[in-house]
Formats: C-alpha cells, structure tokens, sequence
C-alpha cells in the first residue's frame, strides 16, 4: 500500500471511463474535508489511467504534489478502495495540461455545490409555468413555526386544511387581518406545505401589487392572451393583500377570468387582505367569489401567544435571552406580531455587533428608538416607552393638569371652582388607588384637608364611574398615560 511519483504512464483509459471513476471517487473524500480546501486540492485532478492494480492521479501543478502525498494520499486511496476495492495503491503525477481542462477533469465547482442554508427539505423553489413571474416562496415561513393561539386558531387550522387537500373543501380559503399580525406567514406556510407534499405542484405566490403590474405589462405589450394562459397552468394560486385590487379595474377583471377557471379546474385559490371580503371595495361578483369558501381572521394575539411567538423566534435566530426579557417585551407590545419581531432583531443585532446581552433597560433603549426613528415604514406607536414603572404622586398630579389643563397649584390649592373640582378629587382618587397614600397624608398634600373631604372625593369618583362613562374614559386615559394599567 504505497504511493509514489511516476514517470511513466500506462495508456490512458477511456476517458469518460477515468472521469466517472475520478467523480465518484471525490464524492467520498469532499464530505471528508472542509470545503475551501477541497476546492484549492482537487481542482484540476484527474484520473490519468489505471495500471492493474495502481490508480494513476494527475495533479496540475508541482507544488500540490507533496501536499497531496503529505495530507490527502491515505484519504484518497481510502476513497478510492470504496468505489473499486480491486485498486492497491495510488501514484501521483504532474500534468500542467490539466489546468482549465474541462474535458479531462471534473468541474467541482459545478458538481459540489455549496448546500443551501437552512433549506427545507422538499423543492422550495416554485416552478415556473412557462413563465409565470412569482416571488419565491420564503422558506422561514411554515406552518410548523407559526405559532397558534386564540387568535389565529381558525386560520392556522384552514390552512392546514388546504395544505393537506388543495383545491378541496376550503376553496377559496380568504384570511383577513390587520397588519403584521402572520397573514403572508400563513399564506406562504401553506404553499411551502403543499410544495413539500407534491414536489410537481406548480404553487404561485403573488402579492397583489406584481399581479397588477403583470396585467398592466401584458396590456402595454399586448400579450394578454399569454398572460391568461400562463395563469391558468397553476395548481395552487396564492395572492396576498386582495385589499389593492381597488380602483382597478382592469386587474380585477382579470383576475376574476383566472380566478374562474382555476376554481372551475378545481384548483387552490389562496387570498389575504386586511378586511373581510363584504368590506373590500372591490366589485360584488369577485367579493360573492371570495365568499364561497373558507374566511378565517387573525387578530391580535394575548400575552401567553406573543411570548411564545417570542420565544420561538428567538430561537430560530439563536438568541441567548433572558426569560424576563421576553415577557418585558411581550407585555409592552400592543401593536402587532411585526413589531415584536421587529425589537427582538434589533436586540439580535446588538448582541452580534457589541456583544451585549439584552436587558429589560437596553430594551427600553431600542423601543425608543424604534419609536422616534422618523423613517420607520410603519411608525410603531403602538408600544409603551416606559418600563412599567410606578409613577410618583407628583407624576399623577402632573398628569392630571396636563389632562384637564388646570394646573396644580390650583389643584391642591383652596379654589373651589367647578372646573378644578372634578380634576383635583380624580387626582386624589388617583393617589389612593395607584399610589397607596392615606386619605389623611393626601389631605396634607391638598393643603391642609380634612381626611373625610379626600374619603369623600374618592367615593364620589369612583360612584360616577359606574354611571358616567365619559368620566370613565377620563379615568381610563388619565391610568394609560400614567403605565399603571
Ligand atoms: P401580515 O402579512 O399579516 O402583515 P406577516 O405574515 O408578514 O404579517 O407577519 C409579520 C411577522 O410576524 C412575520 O415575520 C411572521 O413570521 C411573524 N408572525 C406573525 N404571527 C406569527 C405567529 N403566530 N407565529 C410566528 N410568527 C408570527
Ligand atoms: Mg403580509
């Protein structure tokens, strides 16, 4: 079993026959090696002949000679053995002419691609009915990682429905839902869902706005005809944000003519917006369309979903992060699923540029960023700046001036004006209920008064809040401003 330099080579095989035998054989050793140095060492490498029981291997340049015979000859002869156990040993030799020469050495750039990162198994990339122009289904998007609570229940459910059995009962299906709340997650889970089962299935994701513009692009170049046909070879058409067929009238027309016939071939239709189909503004005979199936919403999900959302996402995008953490922003997140996703990135980018752990406090920091940032697409409002933090007397009394525009020195002072009086027995309410004073102790603040007038106050807020709504907004408000519910 030794390896050593020829001078002489036997009469060189078919061809064909050496670069089968060449291409088999670093099938064995690539997954053995780290790619860069595969690449570097056997490119340009080729069986050169076979001499009984001795395996003729061409290098391109001296200089890999005593690296192959250093690093990779044991390796290679072991892979060698394993496609042709009749080979004994193996012996190098230099060829300059196998430089470039696709003719007498394997491609390996070609042959070994780089695999994919995070490829899904199954076929991910949506075949192109002679040329039907569709994004790419993302392949994060799966039902398996949507995560399912009351709000969603029903539409995660349809869509597995759908994705078991396209074109069946639940056609069209028609998920409606503000945004950011999972919609084109759900939509694309469904069509990756489908693609896994039946790998040939022509499965088309479209957002409404490429629809429209491929209308208008058959229009211009006069190929509707082709456009129609393209469509109608689609198993499964998904076409998300329904919503911007509006005003267009030309697109809807359209769309009802593909609509028709995929639904008439008994084909899957798959459609978002953010509306349920009576309230689009579209035309009544595409709405009855949308209305014969399947309609599902998603809303807003509760804490126990969004921290799971959470949860989940954190790890997918690996991130060490502490449980209060995720509940911090779970909490504070009132918006949509977006927004919660949004915050954790940025906490994910933080801790790859500088390392830092998230905290509640360096959460707070990016929730206030992302709030002021004046180019954010959709402006975030929807999240408290503040960590749910109690607030002092002084906050309430603060605030309650701001609210009624009274100020506080009329509010603790002796006026008993009708206009002062109703701000300054809410603050007092107000300092009892979320600050836990006295009624003696707010009776100093408000200048020297009895504890019975502060009962008395107190009382009569909280009576009136059972009868007068307005005064119960006020309240509500005043409380929101204030973090305290
Ligand atoms: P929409 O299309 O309704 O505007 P998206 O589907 O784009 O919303 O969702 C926004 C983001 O929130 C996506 O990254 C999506 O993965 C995520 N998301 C929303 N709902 C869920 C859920 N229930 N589980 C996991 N991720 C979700
Ligand atoms: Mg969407």
């Amino acid at each position: 079993m030794t390896s050593s330099v020829s001078s002489s080579v036997a009469a060189p095989p078919d061809q064909r026959v050496s670069l089968d035998l060449w291409l088999k054989i670093l099938e064995h050793i690539e997954p053995k090696l780290q790619r860069s140095l595969f690449i570097t060492w056997f490119k340009d490498t080729a069986v050169l002949g076979r001499e009984e029981g001795t395996l003729i291997i061409g290098l391109p340049l001296p200089m890999s000679l005593s690296w192959h015979m250093e690093h990779y000859r044991v390796l290679t002869l072991a892979a060698a053995r394993e496609c042709d156990p009749t080979i004994e040993k193996i012996v190098y030799k230099v060829d300059g002419s196998l430089k470039d020469n696709r003719e007498r050495s394997v491609d390996l750039l070609e042959r070994f691609q780089e695999p994919k990162k995070r490829k899904l198994p199954g076929k991910q990339e949506v075949k192109m009915a002679e040329g039907v122009i569709s994004k790419i289904l993302n392949p994060r998007y799966t039902l398996e990682n949507f995560i399912v609570g009351a709000s969603n229940r029903l539409a995660q459910a349809a869509c597995h429905a759908v994705a078991s059995a396209p074109g069946g009962k639940y056609n069209p299906l028609f998920l409606y839902g503000g945004v950011g709340l999972g919609k084109t997650h759900l939509l694309q889970g469904t069509g990756n869902a489908i693609l896994r089962q039946m790998p040939k299935a022509v499965v088309v994701y479209t957002t409404t706005e490429d629809f429209t513009n491929q209308v208008i692009e058959a229009i211009r170049t006069q190929k509707m005809e082709h456009f129609r046909r393209r469509y109608r070879q689609v198993d499964v058409l998904i076409i998300d944000d329904v919503q911007f067929l509006a005003n267009k009238e030309r697109t809807q027309e359209e769309f009802f003519h593909t609509f028709n016939a995929l639904y008439e071939d008994r084909k899957q239709v798959i459609l978002s917006a953010d509306r349920p189909p009576q309230e689009l503004q579209l035309e009544d005979r595409l709405i009855s369309r949308f209305e014969r199936g399947m309609i599902a919403d998603v809303s807003f999900p509760d804490y126990e979903t969004r921290l799971a959302i959470l949860v989940e996402k954190a790890k997918e995008y690996e991130l060490l992060i502490d449980m209060t953490v995720l509940q911090f922003i779970a909490e504070h997140t009132t918006r949509n699923v977006r927004e919660l996703e949004g915050i954790l990135m940025q906490a994910v980018a933080q801790y790859e540029l500088e390392q830092r752990m998230p905290t509640v406090r360096s959460i707070v920091e990016i929730m206030r960023k992302l709030n002021k940032d004046p180019h954010v697409e959709e402006q975030p409002v929807g999240f408290e700046l503040q960590p749910k933090r109690q607030p002092t007397f002084q906050d309430v009394l603060e605030c309650v001036s701001r609210y009624y525009s009274v100020s506080v020195q009329d509010m603790i002072g002796p006026s008993r004006v009708r206009e002062i009086l109703v701000p300054r027995q809410i603050a007092m309410f107000l300092g009892k209920k979320h600050n836990r004073m006295s009624y003696v102790r707010l009776g100093e603040v408000f200048s020297g008064r009895d504890h019975t007038t502060v009962m008395n106050a107190c009382g009569k807020i909280e009576e009136k809040m059972q009868n007068d709504p307005q005064l119960l907004r006020e309240v509500r408000a005043l409380e929101q401003e204030l973090g305290v519910v």
